[in-house]
């Protein structure tokens, strides 16, 4: 599967211990990220990550183009609902884009951990 990970700055944290969690899963599939959550995702677990942009910078349209190409099978994005984000409209073309292209997205840890659980127990 390719997956691609996006972060925001409060949500950071949680997407390392994320990917942590599920280094051997997240480690037998083809991975991308934006720019900052990639690289640290990458030096805290040693996975390997294509890093895009930084999200505010054009990452997140990036991630999106992937999206609309029907590249990406999974999209986690651990967003901070509590924080005005300057490049929002990206963040809503990419989520956007995943519900044209049906493309499984969780906005949340709890979710995201639910659709790892899932996949893990498909691939048994
Ligand atoms: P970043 O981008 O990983 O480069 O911080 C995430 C975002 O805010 O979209």
């Amino acid at each position: 599967m390719k997956i691609a990970l996006v972060a925001h700055d409060k949500e950071k944290e949680e997407m390392i211990e994320f990917a942590s969690k599920h280094k051997d899963f997240l480690s037998k599939h083809e991975l991308y990220a934006t720019g900052t959550t990639g690289r640290l995702v990458s030096l805290a677990t040693g996975l390997k990550v294509t890093c895009m942009k930084s999200g505010p910078l054009g990452g997140d349209q990036q991630i999106g183009s992937l999206i609309a190409e029907n590249k990406l099978d999974l999209v986690v994005f651990l967003r901070d609902p509590l924080t005005a984000q300057p490049h929002e409209p990206d963040v809503n073309a990419l989520l956007r884009l995943c519900d044209v292209t049906k493309t499984i997205v969780a906005t949340n840890i709890t979710t995201a951990n639910l659709i790892i659980k899932q996949l893990e127990s498909e691939q048994k």
